[in-house]
């Protein structure tokens, strides 16, 4: 049997990150604040430029000290272009593109099944693959009707067949039929009952 007990379904593997290919980026494409590339670029009453998530109203700008009063977001769309431009590294697989590309190639990156079964897959297609690993720990089909075996979906086939739970489906589904069925009649009853209270109209609106 498995020791490890995943989550199920398996969460997807984090986004990769980024690094810049080059140190040297030209000064005025670096926040004020963390001297790394502007993120959603915005500029403060002093005309120095930050990344949104790097500037409070009512602090002080770290380069003129000016009080901050007003922040508005950079709309110079040649100035957001060039920060598209500045050449990255993805972290997960080495490939170098521009800043702008780099949200459509997340979903692209090419991920090695964390399940170790061999194959690289697009990260669009994770969700696809978790349920189809050879790897993945799966529980049983009858682990509704509480049996408890958990194991790779390679050996899942094999557990099926001599479950004995499993074998017990049919008189489960049974009886959870019978019952769906009471219930749902039973709420019949009720709303009739309560439409002879209450007037047609509230049996209407039911
Ligand atoms: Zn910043
Ligand atoms: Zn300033
Ligand atoms: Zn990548
Ligand atoms: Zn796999
Ligand atoms: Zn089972």
């Amino acid at each position: 049997m498995v020791d490890e007990l995943d989550t199920f379904p398996p969460e997807p593997p984090a986004d990769p990150e980024y690094c810049y290919a080059d140190d040297k980026i030209a000064e005025e494409y670096l926040c004020e604040v963390c001297r790394s590339p502007l993120q959603n670029p915005v500029t403060g009453n002093c005309d120095h430029v930050f990344c949104e998530k790097c500037i409070d109203i009512e602090s002080n700008c770290p380069t003129c000290n000016e009080k901050v009063s007003e922040i508005s977001k950079i709309k110079l769309k040649r100035f957001l272009a060039l920060l598209d431009k500045i050449k990255i590294v993805c972290k997960g697989c080495n490939q170098e593109m521009e800043r702008g590309e780099f949200s459509s190639h997340k979903e692209l990156c090419p991920l090695v099944c964390p399940k170790e079964c061999g194959l690289i897959i697009s990260r669009k297609l994770w969700h696809y693959h978790s349920s189809h690993c050879d790897r993945m720990i799966k529980p049983c089909t009858a682990a509704e009707f509480s049996c408890s075996w958990i194991g790779p979906k390679a050996e899942l086939e094999e557990h099926i067949k001599t479950c004995p739970i499993e074998k017990l489906r049919p008189a489960f589904d049974k009886v959870r039929n019978e019952s769906i069925s009471y219930v749902t009649g039973h709420k019949y009853e009720c709303s009739w009952r309560n439409g002879k209270l209450h007037g047609y109209s509230y049996s209407y609106s039911n």
